[in-house]
């Protein structure tokens, strides 16, 4: 449940039940305003983030997102269902394969180690032209835009 919150970059329910009570105590003392919002919630954050570093489960999102602070505030980034996948290690990497007994063995056929979300992302070279497309796309875009920008001054 906690790498699922994680994940998704919303606060878990308790944690939040928590801050209005803890904020609401504060009321009584003094009018709400964004500071106070703030203090809670950073200190919430901080709360949010021990609990995170020492549980024991959802180690594969641990590993991308270390800082709940950090994924928390990243809005953006939509968790879809392949992407949620991907981080979690649940995709059909041959180590979840072999877990299921679906493949003979757990490791890339490439290179001959084990075939998990990190490898396949950061090591194997079985995607490089993937990684090449990529970069080559982005870098046109990028160039695109500069153009553009230029060009209305
Ligand atoms: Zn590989």
């Amino acid at each position: 449940m906690e790498a699922l919150t994680v994940l998704a970059g919303v606060l878990p329910i308790d944690l939040l039940i928590w801050e209005r009570n803890e904020m609401f105590e504060e009321l009584w003392r003094r009018p709400p305003t964004t500071t106070l919002k703030k203090e809670y919630r950073d200190h919430t954050l901080r709360f949010w983030q021990d609990i995170w570093d020492t549980i024991d489960k959802g180690r594969e999102v641990f590993r991308v997102f270390l800082d709940v602070k950090d994924r928390y505030r990243k809005k953006w980034l939509r968790t879809t269902y392949y992407l949620s996948q991907l981080i979690t290690g649940h995709t059909n990497f041959r180590t979840k394969l072999h877990q299921f007994g679906l493949v003979e063995t757990p490791q890339c056929p490439a290179f001959g180690v084990e075939d998990t979300v990190q490898h396949i992302l950061l090591e194997c070279g079985r995607i490089e032209d993937l990684w090449l497309s990529l970069l080559a796309q982005l870098a046109e875009y990028v160039i695109e835009t500069l153009d553009r920008h230029m060009t209305l001054k």
